[in-house]
């Protein structure tokens, strides 16, 4: 009998994306192997992230890496290391900011719910831009500008393509000319994985990504990818630092004068990864890295080929493909018509999850009367069963 199986739950069959609240994504057999072999012995964890963090930087054309337990902690943690920099005292505080930079200015069109890992470092949000012209989130360089003063700990990015904003490039332009530095999150920018150097390359001081999205990673692991200066920050505020001076392994910092004492327990503390999801990460990052695009575009058509053939004709069901220019990621659309097509979808979603197996589709647009099948969590078998069951449920 299975794990699942043993406690009295039901899988489910995932057509609906990389979803948290699902697991993610899928683990290859290579990256649970590593998992395994990692947790079978013992290793400094600074070393362990120090080599991981160099092959995070060479798959990202970043200075330095680190491996988080997810994008949102990398926001959270490289947030604080925008506050506290080398400041033993600051990063004490944290993430209360008294005395300390504790804004980040952020375009209106940019918010999102994930901008609470921003705040969580103890940081309010400045909004800058408007709602509406010249474009849904349009940003003038200038609020920008005038919105950044000594306060100010970061620039957060998002990549959002919120029409109207201000790109990546030229945010950084506006930033580093006042020495503010950017964090960019972009959780869940891949695929395209030219995105992993993207961000870095157009000058983003940290860029975050999902390790248990597109990567394949764990589901609690992330990338944290930039600038050495603040990832060494990130690492004093996340390690286990119940250290003594005489036998720490950064004890040159202290030599050097770099630092004016040890850290003690940091605000990351409570976001810890282990030395699994630390090996789980980076072999999954060189797997996702050393694909193709191509390979998971003609993987995911095969999943998607049959679901489309079995809907066809299907009376009050409009079924579409789609595949944006910039996402190398197919998928089908399943549009409803009639009165209450939202009311259909939404009903069409329950007796999915309600049915053996449960299959689960992306919701996000039911609200106006669609479902999208999205292929990255789908095996060939699986996607021939969502089809005949998405046949027969809507027939
Ligand atoms: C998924 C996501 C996150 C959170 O990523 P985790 O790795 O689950 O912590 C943050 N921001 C955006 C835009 C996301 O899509």
């Amino acid at each position: 009998m299975g794990f699942y199986e043993e406690l009295g739950l039901r899988t489910v069959i995932n057509a609906s994306g990389t979803l948290t609240r699902l697991g993610g994504s899928r683990m290859a057999p290579e990256t649970l192997a590593a998992m395994a072999e990692a947790a079978a012995a013992f290793v400094p964890i600074d070393e362990l992230q120090a080599r991981a963090g160099e092959i995070i930087a060479g798959n990202t054309g970043a200075e330095a890496g680190y491996v988080v337990s997810g994008a949102a902690a990398g926001l959270s943690l490289g947030v604080a290391a925008c506050i506290a920099g080398m400041d033993v005292a600051a990063m004490d505080r944290l993430p209360d900011t008294t005395g300390l930079k504790d804004e980040v200015v952020v375009q209106r069109g940019h918010r999102n719910a994930y901008d609470h890992a921003i705040r969580a470092a103890g940081v309010r949000m400045v909004e800058v831009g408007y709602l509406g012209y010249p474009g849904a989130g349009g940003t003038y360089g200038w609020q920008i500008a005038g919105a950044i003063s000594e306060r100010t700990a970061a620039v957060a990015c998002p990549i959002l393509d919120t029409p109207g904003t201000l790109s990546l490039p030229e945010v950084c332009q506006i930033a580093h000319e006042r020495g503010v530095p950017v964090i960019v999150d972009a959780a869940a920018e891949l695929p395209p994985r030219g995105n992993l150097r993207r961000f870095i390359a157009e000058g983003a001081d940290l860029v975050v990504f999902s390790g248990g999205k597109a990567i394949g990673g764990p589901q609690a692991s992330g990338i944290l990818a930039g600038r050495a200066d603040l990832i060494a920050s990130v690492a004093l505020q996340h390690q286990d630092m119940d250290v003594r001076a005489q036998t720490w392994a950064w004890r040159p910092l202290l030599e050097a004068g770099h630092l004016s004492g040890i850290p003690h327990q940091g605000f990351g503390r409570a976001m810890k990864v282990g030395r699994e999801e630390i090996a789980g990460l980076v072999t999954a990052l060189r797997r996702y890295a050393a694909g193709s695009d191509d390979d998971d575009l003609e993987r995911w058509q095969r999943c998607l080929d049959p679901i489309e053939q079995a809907l066809v004709g299907l009376p009050g069901v409009t079924v579409s493909h789609h595949l944006s220019p910039r996402r190398p990621l197919p998928s089908l659309r399943l549009s409803f018509d009639g009165d209450s097509p939202g009311t259909r979808a939404y009903d069409v979603v329950n007796r999915l999850m309600g049915g053996d197996p449960a299959i689960a589709l992306d919701q996000s647009a039911a609200e106006l009367g669609s479902l999208t099948v999205n292929p990255q969590g789908l095996t060939v078998d699986e996607a021939a069963i969502v089809a005949q069951r998405l046949r027969r449920v809507l027939g």
